[in-house]
């Protein structure tokens, strides 16, 4: 079905996990893809697999102002608008905050926090022309706390806090903007968790299971197609039900 034709999509974080699983997604439902990440390697090698009349491999270092600037101006001198935006790029790092080091706090606010910040401030406009959508990729460790990831927790948190609140503030505008917050996903991003942290993920998700990339990305293409036209400000958890249970042991 091709849903998304002729729509402008970019998608930051593109060269791996979600984010290359949603620039597949879209562009199976015939978007122009810009595919932005900071690792050119790897959005090559994604854009590859795409068609290449409609697919954009894009060098972005989100915690960078002007870079995200530059590349949403080109973007729509490119393809002459642009239609959904997904601040997906993100780091984790391990650790409670006696366990981790302020230039872990700056790398990490500096990518999850200022790069969806930027995205959304240079997008925006260009969305409200386009009475677009935005999605970003927040967390459920943006929904409550988790153990041994302050700084992670602390960032997503700002992630879903300021997608509702850009909800609030630009509505009126015909903008959609929402989140998405997955639990444990398997990407490379948990690859490198040991199996401690895994099996801990692994209990407290009812499925029993972590999500393929895959089941992440289709909630991002329901967000944004018109399926979802009155979903607004919502931070939608994507995580086999993890955020169902009270906290009680099981
Ligand atoms: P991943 O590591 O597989 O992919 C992340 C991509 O972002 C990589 O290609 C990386 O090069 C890129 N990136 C990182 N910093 C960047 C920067 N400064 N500029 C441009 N690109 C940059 O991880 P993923 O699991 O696909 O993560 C995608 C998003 O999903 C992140 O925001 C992450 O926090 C979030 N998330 C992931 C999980 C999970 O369990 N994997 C759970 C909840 C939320």
């Amino acid at each position: 079905m091709n849903r998304f034709t002729n729509k402008v999509v970019v998608i930051t974080g593109a060269g791996n996990g979600i984010g290359a699983a949603a620039a597949k997604r879209f562009s199976s439902g015939g978007a122009t893809v810009v595919a932005a990440d900071y690792v050119m390697d790897d959005v090559k090698k994604l854009a590859a697999s795409l068609p290449s009349d409609r697919t954009f491999a894009v060098f972005v270092d989100v915690s960078d102002a002007k870079a995200v600037e530059n590349m949403i101006a080109e973007t729509v001198k490119r393809c002459g608008k642009l239609d959904v935006m997904i601040n997906n790029a993100g780091v984790h790092v391990i650790g409670s905050i006696l366990e981790t080091t302020l230039d872990d706090w700056r790398r990490i606010s500096a990518i999850n926090i200022d790069g969806v910040v930027f995205g959304a401030k240079y997008s925006l406009p260009h969305l409200i022309k386009s009475k677009g959508c935005m999605i970003n990729t927040a967390s459920v460790s943006g929904l409550g706390g988790d153990w041994g990831a302050a700084f992670y927790c602390a960032s997503k948190g700002a992630v879903a806090n300021l997608t509702r609140a850009m909800a609030l503030d630009h509505g009126l505008s015909g903008v959609r903007i929402n989140a998405v917050c997955p639990s444990l996903v398997k990407t490379n991003m948990t690859k490198g968790f040991d199996a401690a942290v895994q099996e801990k993920f692994n209990e407290r998700i009812p499925l029993g299971r972590a999500a393929q990339p895959e089941e992440v990305a289709s909630v991002m293409a329901f967000l944004a197609s018109d399926d979802a036209s009155f979903i607004n400000g919502a931070c939608i958890p994507v995580d086999g039900g993890t955020t169902a249970s009270d906290g009680q042991p099981k």
